[in-house]
Parts: C-alpha cells; structure tokens; sequence
C-alpha cells in the first residue's frame, strides 16, 4: 500500500526571477522528486537538450496532443505554445513522488482548479527589482536583445498574479531563498491529506488503545 500521496509542487515566476535556477537545486536536494519535463513549440536554446529539459515539439503535434487530452495543462506564452504532458505525472503521483513544475500562471491556475487540486503547493517567485529581474536575464546570456525586452515586458503580467499562489519568495539572497523554500516543500509533505496511510496508523492505535480497556 502506497503510504503517502504525490504532492504537485508548483514554481511561477516572471522570466529571469529564478525559478529554473531553484527548481535544479530542489532536484539536486531531492532525487526522489520528478520534474515535469513541459513540451514546447519554442526552439530550443544553447545546450537545452530535448526530453530533459523540454519536449521539443511542432505547433501540429502539441495541438494533436491538446485536443487529444493528453496535456495536464497548456498555454500560450511569449508567442509559443507550452504544456505539462499528464501521463508521467499522473504515473509519478499514483506512486508516491512529488511532481515540480516550472510553469506560467495559466497553467498553475488550471491545475489548481483541477481534481488534484487539493494536492497543489504553489509558490510564486518574486524578483527584488525589476532592474534586477533585466539583469538577471541578461547575465544569462541566453536570449537575444529582442527576446529579453519581450520578455521584461511581459513582466509584469506574471507578477500580477502574485496573490493566487499559496506562498510567495522574494528571490534576493539565493541560499536563503532557496533554505526557505526547502522548509515549505518539508512542511507541506506532512500535510494530512498527502499522508493517506494515517488512517490506517490510527486505527492500529485505536485497537491498540482499546486493548489497554
Ligand atoms: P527563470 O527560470 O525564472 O527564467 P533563471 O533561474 O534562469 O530564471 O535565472 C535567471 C538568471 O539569474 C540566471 O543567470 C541565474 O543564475 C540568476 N539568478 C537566479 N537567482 C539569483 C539570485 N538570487 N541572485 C543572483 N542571480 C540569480
Ligand atoms: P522559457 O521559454 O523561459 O523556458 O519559459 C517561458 C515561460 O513558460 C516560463 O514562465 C515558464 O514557467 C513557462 N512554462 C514552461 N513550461 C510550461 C508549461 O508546461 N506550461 C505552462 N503553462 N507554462 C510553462
């Protein structure tokens, strides 16, 4: 019997704030939890490798497989579309582990008004400034001038919706937000409803108790 229930840990962010840089270190500290690899109609950037970190995909098959229903959730975001493939966190769940995902607000939103709703942890990662955020995407070195004022420009669309998220950690000082993050991974794990084999515990020491009679 399965004695715990997987939880769906979900890190937004605007671009560049930090949530890939987090979610790596989660993955470091924890090799039991699984990370939703997205699929994207986005090309790929230097030494992004395909089924790792996205699954990269044509604009014909990630419709197919939308309509298909075999996306969790998808979106539209900065001109290409994105979604969270449901089979392997479904599979990941049913098993126990703990599923990350590093998605936009539209996704979150739909997972959380999804049946596995109740089984959401969702943090919303805040930049210290904005002109720290530019910094932090061009210092990446990733995207070309163009994207990246896209990009800061979108900003502020993302970090509007700050206040649906069940925590929200203002990225400064990267060991500490990351120290803070770990405690609330830590914390909500214990929660009761992602510990299903309780019942059976209290039960035993109900029979237990009415023994001692
Ligand atoms: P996102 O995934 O949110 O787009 P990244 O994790 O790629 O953002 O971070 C953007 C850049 O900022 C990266 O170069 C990363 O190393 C850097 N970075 C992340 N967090 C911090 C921090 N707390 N302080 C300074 N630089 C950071
Ligand atoms: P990037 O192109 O920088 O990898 O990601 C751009 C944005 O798309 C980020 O905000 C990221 O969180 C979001 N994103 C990545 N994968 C998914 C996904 O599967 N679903 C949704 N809704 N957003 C995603």
């Amino acid at each position: 019997m399965i004695n715990r229930r997987g939880l769906l840990v979900i890190l937004s962010s605007p671009s560049g704030a930090g949530k890939s840089t987090l979610s790596r270190r989660l993955l470091e500290w924890d090799d039991s939890l699984r990370f939703s690899v997205s699929a994207t109609t986005r090309a790929p950037r230097p030494g992004e490798v395909n089924g790792e970190h996205y699954h990269f995909q044509s604009e014909a098959d990630f419709k197919r497989d939308v309509a298909n229903g075999d996306m969790l959730e998808h979106a539209h975001v900065f001109g290409n579309f994105y979604g969270s493939p449901r089979k392997p966190v479904q599979t990941a769940i049913d098993a126990g582990r703990d599923v990350l995902f590093d998605i936009d607000w539209q996704g979150a939103q739909q997972i959380v008004n999804s049946a596995l709703g109740p089984h959401t942890l969702s943090i919303f990662i805040l930049p210290p400034s904005i002109a720290e955020l530019r910094r932090r995407l061009e210092s990446r070195g990733q995207d070309s001038a163009e994207t990246i004022g896209k990009r800061m420009l979108k900003s502020w669309d993302e970090i509007s919706h700050w206040g649906s998220y069940d925590y929200v950690l203002i990225n400064d000082d990267l060991d500490q937000t990351f120290e803070r993050l770990k405690t609330i991974v830590t914390a909500t794990r214990l929660r009761r409803l992602q510990q299903p084999g309780l019942v059976d515990h209290v039960r035993k020491l109900q029979q237990e108790f009415e023994e001692l009679a």
